[in-house]
């Protein structure tokens, strides 16, 4: 991959939405791939971010994802870019909050908390307030990939030097990295381990929603959805690369998002329409009553010409079958979707 395409490419986006100094209260980082955090530094010096959530990860698999990102990676200002983009996330500047795997339980006493009130973690299913009007609940899946263990023994056998006992310095390993013949080791035992798999089981999930539309929307949109055939396109649902395909993983997210599934008017497909994550049941759309299909809008994050082939034309006709309405919005910023929220 030539990640200049990409930084150019996310700079521009980032300049058509973010005026200098632009105020964004919380950033969402899904996992840690490049093509989804490579323009977290630029945004950074842009705007003014007040918080980071993402999700908890094991220090295995932080190392699974650098390398992996490495591994795709051509060297030289690309794998700098990246680290940066690392250093970014984990500075001191900010406050990070860490969506554990751990699920909120019914009978957690907090069951919604304000965004200004986060600490260091919340649970996987927390409900994240914003000026009371709005809700977040991220997701970050218990289930992960067993090869990761695997991954970090054999690192630990050909690459000793990176370890402080069982924890990893990324410092150092930016510095081992400077070696071909290190970085030459270092993939491949990425490679022997991984082949050609992605590890995407990282990938936190996001609802973003009106507060309280279970009722509100039923009584003020609840004629404009019947009316229009449409969701209430107000709320959305971030899958970033996630695993849908597998079963385990859909059945963790449904238990989650099950509650606002029918408010959910706008779907960001995982995996840039990959067939590896498409889940058909995402996207069957049909009216409580069966009578009707209420049309989705699913918001695919590639280009015409995406060098991995993504989105998958099946995908795409998988979820226009079952009612919803692929975009396409990264070909340039002009095909750039806003769904803005008056403020009244
Ligand atoms: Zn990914
Ligand atoms: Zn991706």
């Amino acid at each position: 991959m030539n990640p200049q395409k990409y930084i150019n490419r996310i700079q521009r986006t980032i300049d058509s939405y973010f005026t200098k100094d632009t105020v964004i209260d919380a950033l969402f980082i899904s996992h840690f791939h490049n093509d989804h955090i490579l323009g977290v530094t630029y945004l950074a010096k842009k705007c003014d971010i007040k918080r980071i959530i993402l999700p908890q990860l094991t220090e295995a698999e932080k190392l699974a994802m650098f390398l992996e990102d490495l591994c795709d990676l051509d060297y030289g200002d690309s794998i700098d870019e990246m680290a940066k983009s690392w250093q970014t996330i984990f500075s001191e500047k900010y406050d990070r909050i860490e969506v554990l795997r751990d699920k909120v339980n019914v009978n957690d006493a907090n069951q919604e908390i304000d965004l200004e009130n986060l600490q260091d973690e919340i649970k996987s299913g927390q409900r994240v307030l914003f000026h009371g009007k709005w809700q977040y609940i991220p997701y970050n899946s218990p289930v992960k990939n067993v090869k990761v263990k695997e991954l970090l023994d054999v690192a630990k056998e050909q690459c000793k030097e990176i370890f402080n006992g069982d924890k990893i310095s990324f410092d150092e390993l930016r510095k081992y990295l400077e070696s071909d013949v290190n970085r030459d080791k270092l993939k491949s035992a990425y490679n022997d381990v991984f082949k050609k798999e992605k590890l995407n089981e990282t990938s936190m999930t996001l609802y973003s929603g009106m507060l309280g539309c279970n009722q509100k929307c039923e009584r003020q949109c609840g004629k404009a959805i019947h009316y229009a055939n449409r969701y209430c396109t107000l709320n959305c649902l971030y899958l970033g690369d996630f695993e849908a395909k597998m079963l385990e993983y859909y059945n963790g997210l449904m238990e989650v998002y099950e509650p606002y599934f029918k408010h959910i008017g706008i779907i960001q497909v995982p995996h840039h329409g990959s067939n590896n994550n498409y889940n058909a049941n995402l996207y069957s759309s049909s009216s409580p009553d069966k009578s009707s299909i209420l049309h989705r809008i699913c918001l695919v994050s590639a280009d015409s010409n995406d060098e991995y082939g993504h989105p998958d034309e099946d995908v795409l006709d998988g979820i226009r079958k079952e009612g919803g309405i692929p975009i396409l919005v990264t070909e340039f910023p002009k095909t750039k979707q806003v769904f803005r929220i008056r403020n009244e």
